[in-house]
């Protein structure tokens, strides 16, 4: 039997403890209130990380009176670009950025007498792992694009690389220049939350996306857009990887049309060998990233 621990940091830090790939018993979750969101930008990184070897501590506290069984693996899935345990780069928790996450967290919790080892994961590769591991599909090539005020690409197995997907270039129009990142021409400057506001500045995304429905010409311009751009971007993996099947996660995956996302796809993939893609909605939880960061720790483990 294995336990691991998985945590995740988004617009909140939620803790969870993982028995045999499975979530067992409650998760820890800060800030406790749900509606306390955008706090953890506030909060200097020391400080997450004593919260988070709190949570950790109190996890494993429970898993010992629970089996007598001490964690296997921490993991650790965190939005940015995430290299050898470092956050190089974390645009929406800027106190992350340059830390030595895995390091940092590992001497917090060797102060509460934990030495399980620590594997910090990006989290749309965190999802895609957890999407693997609930469906048995663990041996095969998954990948994950979440939809949220960024737009994350993850993919399981983990492989080196940096997989910034988010920022892949879909158009060479050079007014296109809504990137958080500041890039041209980039995806999440078409699909992102914040760049859809930077876009239409009188209208709120949910807006947009309702008056297209209503037959607004410039909403329904945009809306198609939006689709072929991430057609594109799919296209673009599709035609570097291969084909397979692509999950579409995240707060914002409500506003994914499949059959327009399809149509889209079938123009640019065009060599009949690469057709035989599939495209699934997942709607967005928090359980699959946490499994997703303890099954790629407990993975690290045996590398
Ligand atoms: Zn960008």
């Amino acid at each position: 039997m294995t336990t691991a621990i998985g945590v995740v940091i988004a617009d909140h830090i939620l803790t969870g403890r993982l028995k045999d790939q499975r979530l067992t018993g409650k998760l820890l979750r800060y800030p406790s209130d749900p509606e306390a969101m955008h706090e953890l930008d506030a909060i200097p990184d020391s400080e997450l990380i004593q919260i988070i070897a709190g949570h950790i501590d109190v996890l494993i506290g429970a898993a010992a009176r629970d089996c007598a069984q001490k964690a296997d693996a921490i993991g650790v899935a965190v939005p940015g670009v995430v290299r050898s345990g470092v956050v190089e780069e974390s645009p929406n928790l800027k106190q992350l950025k340059g830390m030595r996450l895995t390091e940092k967290l590992a001497e917090a919790l060797e102060r509460h007498g934990i030495t399980a080892p620590v594997h910090v994961a990006n989290d749309a590769d965190a999802i895609a792992a957890g999407v693997a591991a609930t469906r048995g599909r663990l041996d095969k090539l998954t990948r994950v694009w979440t939809i949220g005020n960024g737009i994350g690409y993850g993919r399981w197995p983990c492989t080196d690389g940096v997989w910034e997907g988010g920022h892949i270039t879909v158009t060479l129009d050079p007014k296109e220049r809504f990137c958080g990142c500041g890039g041209a021409g980039h995806l999440e400057g078409i699909m992102g939350h914040r760049a859809m506001r930077m876009r239409f500045l009188d209208l709120e995304p949910d807006e947009v996306f309702a008056n297209a429905k209503l037959g607004d010409a410039r909403c329904r311009e945009f809306v198609d857009l939006w689709h072929r751009a991430l057609a594109a971007a799919t296209a673009s993996f599709i035609h570097l990887a291969g084909p397979g099947r692509f999950y579409f996660t995240g707060s914002n995956v409500g506003f994914l049309d499949l059959p327009l996302l399809r149509s889209h796809l079938e123009t640019m993939v065009r060599m009949s060998p690469l057709q035989s893609f599939s495209l699934e909605i997942l709607p967005p939880d928090d359980e699959t990233a946490i499994i997703g960061a303890g099954v790629s720790a407990l993975r690290a483990l045996a590398e």
